[in-house]
């Protein structure tokens, strides 16, 4: 038997205000994209922005339905038109926020597995690490370097034929 520990590391900073100029202009973006939130089911708003090597950002936000299944994270919004439409123009970095008048958010709201999937997906096709900001306007930010740390067992076909 061999035991594996995986070890995974983020940053955390107590506000937007100690990050760069161009990671909170980013996360002052997202806040914009909550806007465009259709969620009368779960109340919960989302946004996201992404910021493309070229400069450009791309706004997007969850789109609930009224059969839920139907409905899709602001994330997978995001990479999704990302995808249809500027994929020869790498995505450098995405801040997501949240935001309900349900009750107040303390923590920065982490995306669903399915979403973190679609961002290694992303990475892995453009071959570049996709920087992750996490955070509650008014409370902490999370930064991930990569998915990589955030999702280590992340489905890839090619890991099928590896060893560990
Ligand atoms: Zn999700």
């Amino acid at each position: 038997m061999k035991k594996h520990e995986i070890k995974i590391a983020f940053k955390e900073y107590d506000s937007l205000e100690e990050l760069s100029a161009t990671d909170l202009n980013l996360c002052n973006e997202a806040v914009k994209a909550l806007a465009t939130s259709h969620s009368p089911y779960s109340k919960f708003k989302v946004g996201v922005a992404l910021l493309l090597k070229s400069g450009k950002i791309l706004y997007a936000s969850n789109q609930e339905n009224v059969a839920y299944p139907s409905g899709l994270c602001a994330e997978r919004v995001a990479l999704f038109n990302w995808g249809a439409n500027h994929a020869n123009d790498p995505v450098v970095s995405m801040a997501v926020t949240a935001h309900t008048d349900e009750f107040e958010l303390l923590k920065p709201v982490t995306s669903c597995g399915a979403c973190l999937q679609v961002m290694a997906e992303v990475e892995k096709k453009q071959n570049s690490a996709l920087k992750v900001l996490l955070y509650c306007i008014d409370g902490p930010v999370w930064v991930i370097d990569g998915v990589q740390s955030m999702m280590p067992f992340m489905f890839f076909e090619e890991r099928l034929t590896q060893t560990v």
